[in-house]
Formats: structure tokens, sequence, C-alpha cells
């Protein structure tokens, strides 16, 4: 490996010494138990990838064996070519036929308190009639449905059973409004949304039915809506068009045999966030899917049959799709699913559901993770959550200072932390702990999973010494990745394909370390170059967020006459706290101190919240809008909460 020097390595200030060994009962117990096995099992992984992933898939149920694992070049390759399966048949059948259809599969509490259990018999039952009725409205293999529903145990039925029919959905997330699902349902040729009358959402109700009513004037391809009914709240029922999910159920046969597809089958449609533009339709297919999901939740979360496993993403996101749902099902462990806000109607709401249901791994955000460290400890120790023994995080990079308050106030110190790197276009993840073998370190999401090869390179592809930053790629292909975008392969082979020759380009900046540790530093869209030298946003919000009167932070690159780029910060102050002059100086002086003059940011506001999308990520690219501009001009179809917009403008003139 070549020293290289050029300016388009990443400079990196991140200082993070803390190291957490995985606690010896969980090592002892978990299915990979030391650095070791780790390694001897990675290192085969990556000698004969074929061999590996083969004997993955051996795990699972197929009605025909394939003929090769891998086939083609990137990125045209097939995974499990020929042969055939079922992935509602291996999520729900396969437990069922084995004797485990009396255990919980999916463990649903409503916002208003209402609790519904349903078994993996129970859900084999509800996915079969519910497949039937899709089919009884003309619904085939093949064909795109769209779903737009709250968190509801229907959501899980219908995802299964247009996944038995080998119907692809698009699951759009139903907090958008109607605008983006005329969007998303074009551009996937929807043939039918499934929908419900309303949603509970912190205390109030989300007009799912409405939204749909106010979208399909715009969305010729739509030919049936169904209409599951969740509040009672009153709906319009267009004749011909509308059907209740009750009705359609009520005639339908009790069996409906599982679909034999192929395994290079799309499986499902899937926008992305859209924190870097506007999102992409990314296609997932059948095998390779799912035996990725499969292994990553069964190594990752250590997943025992016993498990009260917790992802706390709304399956309108990938991460619902593959450990809400998919990764969880196959893997045969009780799923919880949750459907309203995290702090409603107390902000102790996620505390007392892990106690109330014996929750023992929990799966969240780090923008969820500052969110409670700024409501304060009071509220997570007012509960015991000793049934908890793992902790895991995706979404973003998560910053030193808040992944130490997830260790000690929710994990008790106990808890190993899986932080996990991984895409909408990955599948599933990549990168991340296995947490009975690989010490952690509080930021970095530590080493490559199995049959994964990720390196660090400059933009020419030349890859980086450790210690230096640059950018992310995968060297090799894997069994989870998103196969096209929908009817834009172009755009496909432009965004991943092509910065990299040979490489999935994954847009993500990230440093190795001298242990071969991953940390990723933000963005490569973000990066700011100041006096030539190139920084990720991560690591001068990590420095920010350490700071105890910090809640959050970001940090965009505004053009600067001298230095090419000044660093401007946006900074949400803990409770208690108010902005003023004074604090500006010292938080300017303490990111000096922690990382250096370099990185002192040029200018600062203070903000009571950050843009976000929906998903919770933080669109920097609108905030450097802010600064550069003053205004705001890309795609917000996926922001959270417009008023945030309007508030950062006012506060800037
Ligand atoms: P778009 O591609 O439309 O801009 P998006 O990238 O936010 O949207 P997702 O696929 O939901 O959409 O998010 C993947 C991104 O999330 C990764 O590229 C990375 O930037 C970030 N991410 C996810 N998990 C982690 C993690 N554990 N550490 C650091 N970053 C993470
Ligand atoms: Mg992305």
């Amino acid at each position: 490996m070549s020293i290289d020097t050029s300016d388009e390595s990443l400079d990196s200030t991140l200082r993070e010494d803390r190291i957490f060994p995985p606690p010896e009962e969980f090592s002892r117990a978990a299915y990979v138990k030391s650095l070791a096995e780790y390694e001897a099992l990675y290192q085969r992984s990556v000698e004969d990838p074929e061999g590996f992933w083969g004997d993955v898939a051996a795990d699972l149920h197929w009605f025909s064996r394939w003929n090769n694992v891998l086939e083609g070049e990137v990125p045209w390759v097939k995974w499990f070519a020929g042969g055939k399966l079922n992935l509602c048949y291996n999520c729900v059948d396969r437990h069922v036929h084995e004797g485990r259809g009396d255990k919980v599969a999916i463990l649903w509490e409503g916002e208003p308190g209402d609790v519904r259990k349903l078994t993996f018999s129970d859900l084999h039952l509800e996915v079969q009639r519910f497949a039937n009725a899709l089919k009884s409205l003309g619904i085939r293999k093949g064909d795109c449905v769209a779903i737009y529903m709250g968190m509801t145990p229907e959501l899980a039925v219908a995802v299964l059973a247009c996944a038995r029919i080998g119907a692809v959905h698009s699951v759009i997330f139903g907090g958008f409004a109607s605008n983006a699902i005329v969007d998303r349902v074009n551009d996937a040729h929807a043939v039918a949304v499934i929908t419900q009358d309303t949603a509970w959402r912190r205390g109030g109700e989300v007009k799912l039915k409405a939204a749909v009513d106010e979208a399909l004037p715009h969305c010729p391809t739509v030919r049936n809506v169904v209409v599951c009914r969740r509040t009672g709240s009153p709906v319009t029922m267009q004749g011909g068009r509308d059907h209740w999910w009750h009705d359609l159920v009520k005639d339908v046969p009790a069996q409906c045999p599982a679909e034999h597809q192929d395994s290079e089958d799309p499986l499902y449609i899937l926008y992305t966030s859209g924190t870097t533009g506007k999102p992409k339709g990314l296609v997932h297919t059948t095998g390779g899917y799912a035996v990725q999901t499969y292994l990553t939740s069964k190594l990752i979360f250590d997943l025992r049959p016993d498990d009260v496993f917790w992802c706390t993403a709304d399956i309108g996101w990938v991460t619902g799709h593959s450990y809400v749902l998919y990764g969880a099902l196959q893997n045969g462990v009780t799923t919880v699913m949750y459907e309203g806000a995290p702090t409603y109607p107390q902000p102790d709401r996620f505390w007392k559901m892990i106690d109330d249901h014996k929750v023992t791994i929990f799966y969240t955000a780090p923008t969820a993770i500052r969110a409670f460290m700024k409501q304060g400890d009071e509220h997570p120790m007012r509960h015991k959550l000793d049934s908890l023994r793992l902790l895991g995080t995706v979404g973003e990079p998560i910053n030193p200072e808040a992944w130490m308050w997830y260790r000690k106030v929710i994990g008790r110190d106990r808890c190993p932390i899986v932080d996990t790197w991984w895409q909408t276009e990955t599948g599933a993840i990549m990168l991340s702990p296995l947490p009975g073998a690989i010490p952690t370190k509080p930021g970095s999401a530590t080493r490559p999973f199995p049959g994964i090869v990720p390196e660090v390179v400059t933009k020419e592809g030349k890859p980086v010494p450790a210690g230096q930053g640059g950018l992310l790629v995968i060297r090799k292909p894997w069994p989870s990745m998103a196969r096209t975008i929908f009817n834009d392969p172009e755009r496909y082979v432009k965004t991943y394909w092509s910065d990299i020759p040979g490489s999935y380009f994954t847009g993500d900046g990230a440093r190795m370390d001298a242990d071969g540790y991953y940390w990723l530093m933000g963005r490569v869209d973000d990066v700011i170059n100041v006096s030539g030298h190139r920084l990720g946003t991560m690591e001068i919000e990590s420095a920010l967020v350490a700071h105890p009167k910090v809640a959050e932070a970001a940090v965009v690159g505004r053009p600067h006459d001298l230095k090419g780029q000044a660093i401007s910060a946006f900074v949400t102050l803990e409770e208690g706290h108010e902005p003023s002059s004074e604090l500006k100086e010292e938080l300017r002086a303490w990111v000096a101190k922690e990382i250096g003059a370099l990185a002192r940011p040029d200018d600062m506001r203070f903000t009571d919240s950050l843009p976000k999308t929906r998903s919770g990520k933080i669109m920097r690219r609108l905030l450097r809008e802010l600064a550069t501009h003053g205004e705001f001009k890309g795609d917000t179809t996926t922001l959270e909460d417009f008023t945030v917009l309007a508030k950062l403008r006012e506060q800037d003139e």
C-alpha cells in the first residue's frame, strides 16, 4: 500500500482512545466469542466468499437450490442464481412448521397503550388471508404495491403478504405528505395502495387515507386502495377503487401457498432518506437480501430464541425493512413495533416499554439518543432497564459523547453497543462490532462484517494509509446490495459505480485506524476545506457535543476569500442554557482547544432545532445553503419540520 500525501484525504482530528472489551459473560454465550474467532471467520469469508455465503444460505428454506452463489461482474451481479425461495415463507411458515408457531412474532404497542401480540401462527393466518385478498384484486407477481401506513401490525402483514405472492412492495413512510406519495407511486408504477384510516401520533391523528385521496388523482397506475381500520375515524371511500381490509379478508380462502420466487426476483423498491438530494428508488431482490439480513441480525444482535428485539425504526426506512421485519423474523425472535412518538405521553415512554415488555435488545438512532440526553437522565433512571443485554445504533455517525451516555444511562455500563454502518443501498449492515468478539471504541463502527471488503481511498481510488481520512468504498460485491435504481440503471451506475471504477462508492468519508477500525466522518458532499485542510463534519460536531452545554451541533462550510471555506456552526443547547455571545466565544475556544485552531468555527448560530430528514438525519446541505446564500434551494420533500427552516431564516436576519 503506497502512502498518499495528496490533499484528497481527509484530515482527522478526533482523538478517542477509550476502548471497551466485550463483557466476559456476553462473550461466553455469544455466537462469535473472541477477536480471534471473528478474524478467522472474516478471513474465510473473503478468501472463499461463495463457500461462506453458500453455507449461510443453507440455513434458510429454499424450494430449489441455487446453481452458483455469485455470478457476473459488478454492478450487474446475481446472487444464488437459479435458487427458488420465498422470504415470507422463511419469516413465517418455517417457524410454524418447526414448532415455533405459539411464539410471539410481533409484539405491538399502540400509542394509546393498547397492546397486540401476534404469534407466528397468527401471523401465518393473517398473512395468507391478506395475500389472498390482494390476489382477489387482481394483484399478481411482479406488480408493485405501495404501502402507506402507520406502524401497525397490519403494516407488517401487508409487507409479508406482498412478499408471499411475489408483488414488489414499496413502503412510503407514513409521515410524508401526499406529494411524496405521488412521486413514489408514479416512479414505481404502483397498481395499488394499502393504507389505513388514520394513525395516532403525539395524541393527534395522522390522516393517512385523506393523503392518499389527495394523491391518487395524480397517480394513473393505481387501480385499487385497501384501507385498514385503525382509529375508526371517518374516511371517504371511493366506490370501485377503495376496499376495507376487513371486508376483503372475510371471504377469501385461509390458505395461500407462497410463490416460488427466483433469487433475483425483486422484493421491494425503497427510496433513500433524501439527506443529500432527491431520493433514489433502490431495488432489492430476494435471495441475497434474505441471506445477509438473516446473518447480520443473527451475529450482530446475537439473537437467541428468547430475545425480545426492539428496533425503533419506522418500516418506512430500510432499517425497518431489514431489521424490524425480515432479519428479526427470519431468526424467529419476537420483534417489537411501536406506533407513536417516542416521548408521548411522557418523555420516558421508551424506557417504560422496555421494562413492560422485557426488551432484551434495543436498536435506535443517534438523533434519538441526543434528544433523550437533552431531556435529562431522570427519565430513563426511573426505570430498571435490567432486561436489556445489547444496544445498537444506526443512521448517522454517533458522537462519542452520545455513545458514552447511551452506554452509561441506558446500558448501565453493562450492555455492549453495536454501532452499525450501512445504507438503503447496502440492504444490510456492513460495518459493526460483533458484540461478543470486537472491543468497541465510542464513535467507531469498528470492523467489517464477514464477507464485506471496505477500503478508504482517494478520489483516484488509491488506498490512504491508516489514520488518514478518505472516501469509503466497498471493493467486493455483497449479497444484499441493491441491484439498481428502479427504471434508471444509468443513474445507478453513475451514482455508485463510476467514481471509483470497479468499486461501490458509498458517498461517505471515513478513516481506518491502526487497529483496522472504521470511523465514519460524514458525507463526502459535506466535507469542509479550510486552508487546504479537508475536514469531515463529524469530528467538529462531536467536539461541540462534548461540551456540557451543547445538545446537538451541525457544521457546514461557506465560501471564504482567504481560507477557501469558513466553518459555520449551528448549535442546539441543553435544557437550562441560554444563547449568549459569551457562550459563543466559549464554544469557539472549546473547539480550538479540543481539535485545534483550524477547526474553530468562524460563525455560530444557536437554534432550537436543526433541519432533519424524516428519518432523523441532519440535512447539512440546507444549512450550507443558508450559510452561503441566506436561503434554501434544494429538494426539501423529506424534511421533517418545515418550520425549522423558517425559524433559521428569521434568526439569520
Ligand atoms: P440520500 O442517499 O437520499 O441522501 P441517506 O443517505 O440519508 O439519503 P439512508 O440510506 O437512509 O439515506 O442513509 C445511509 C447513510 O446514513 C449512510 O450513507 C451514512 O451517511 C449514514 N449512516 C448510517 N449509519 C451510520 C453509522 N452507524 N455511522 C455513520 N453514518 C451512518
Ligand atoms: Mg445515501
